[in-house]
């Protein structure tokens, strides 16, 4: 049997290049009560459920309930900000209702479950409502609808007080969906550092940090922030009475606040992804401010690296290099060879340019 290809699979491109996380599940494509109408909008819904985790109701909005059999949505919302591509065909999710024009709920909104319980003791976090208004946004950018075709369920339902759900103020909604449709892009809600200039971690990241990370939840410390990891780092929130949304920004680093090496206090100013440094480091490199405030240089993986104002930036504009010693700094990742400390460890300081790799001096070398 060959199974139809619904019409909404162009959901997850639109959505990635919102800059979101997108998480198909199988078979989404041929997944459909039918096809779609004309899509006209999107309707916001919270899932209504207690229970603790990112998505846990996943597999009721693909299969259904006893009394509504599935798909109940085209997409779920994971606290996390993540969206979950359900379907692309038509979903059991509106009921009889009305919103600007539209009576037939199911075949022209594009349904959202959010996880969210819906009641007081379950506050939204900031990244999944932050992905909320920037996922319906793409939608209805899409499909070149204004943020006026975003509804509550609990606007469109009829009878009048049918439906809760969501449990925000939708006129509020609205208006940051527009704010992103006209192209203003509020901050995002996690600071990019916590105040030890450790940055946020998040899956996807590697490195020295990620380790120290993972010793701290006390699980395998190979440096790489995969599911594991973020299922332990929820763990760890939800400990700390913290949004578990799997994302280690100031709060959470607060929260484990795990004992920092001397090679990883290096890397809390270090870019957070990339290859761990190797054990057996040495090279100490340093320049004087004066005289290298421009110097464009990389790094030995060839990553640009800028000194502005005597701070050595990474290409994210993260700050690369930390202070060494009044007018001297070390290069990223490396921490000096032990016991070469006080002058002696001054006395090795050599210009920056001479420690770089050949490929790297050769690159610096070429900009003016
Ligand atoms: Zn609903």
């Amino acid at each position: 049997m060959v199974l139809p290809i619904y019409n909404l699979i162009w959901m997850p491109a639109v959505l990635e290049a919102a800059g979101l996380k997108v998480a198909e599940t199988p078979g989404w494509r041929s997944r459909g009560r039918a096809e779609m109408g004309t899509v006209r909008g999107v309707m916001c819904h919270h899932t209504a459920t207690a229970a603790p985790g990112n998505m846990p109701t996943l597999k009721t909005l693909i299969n259904g309930r006893s009394d509504l059999p599935g798909p109940l949505a085209q997409l779920g919302l994971g606290r996390d900000g993540t969206f979950y591509v359900i379907a692309a065909g038509r979903a059991n999710h509106a009921g009889a209702g009305y919103w600007e024009g539209i009576k037939y709920g199911n075949s022209s909104f594009i349904g959202i479950e959010a996880e969210n319980s819906g009641l007081a003791n379950d506050p939204w976090p900031d990244i999944q409502m932050d992905a909320y208004h920037r996922g319906v946004a793409a939608l209805l950018a899409h499909i070149g609808a204004d943020a006026g075709k975003c509804c509550g369920h609990k606007e469109y339902a009829l009878p009048k007080g049918r439906k809760p759900d969501p449990s925000f103020d939708m006129p509020t909604f609205r208006s940051s969906v527009a704010a992103f449709l006209s192209g203003k892009t509020p901050e995002p809600p996690i600071p990019a550092k916590d105040e030890q200039d450790r940055p946020t971690l998040r899956r996807g990241d590697s490195g020295a940090l990620v380790a120290a990370l993972q010793r701290a939840l006390e699980i395998d410390d190979d440096g790489k922030f995969g599911p594991g990891t973020e299922k332990a780092v929820r763990a760890a929130q939800r400990k700390a009475g913290l949004v578990p949304d799997g994302i280690v920004g100031p709060k959470s680093w607060a929260a484990l606040n795990p004992p920092l090496t001397a090679s990883t206090s290096a890397l809390a100013s270090a870019p957070a992804s990339g290859p761990a440094p190797q054990a057996q480091t040495v090279a100490m490199a340093a320049l004087p401010v004066a005289g290298a405030a421009s110097l464009p240089i990389a790094d030995d993986a060839n990553h640009p690296v800028v000194v502005r104002g005597g701070i050595a930036f990474g290409p994210g504009g993260q700050r690369f290099a930390s202070r060494l010693s009044q007018g001297f700094y070390t290069l990223g990742l490396r921490p000096p060879p032990p016991g070469w400390g006080g002058h002696r460890r001054q006395a090795c300081l050599v210009p920056l340019l001479a420690l770089l790799p050949q490929h790297a001096r050769t690159k610096a070398d070429s900009k003016p």
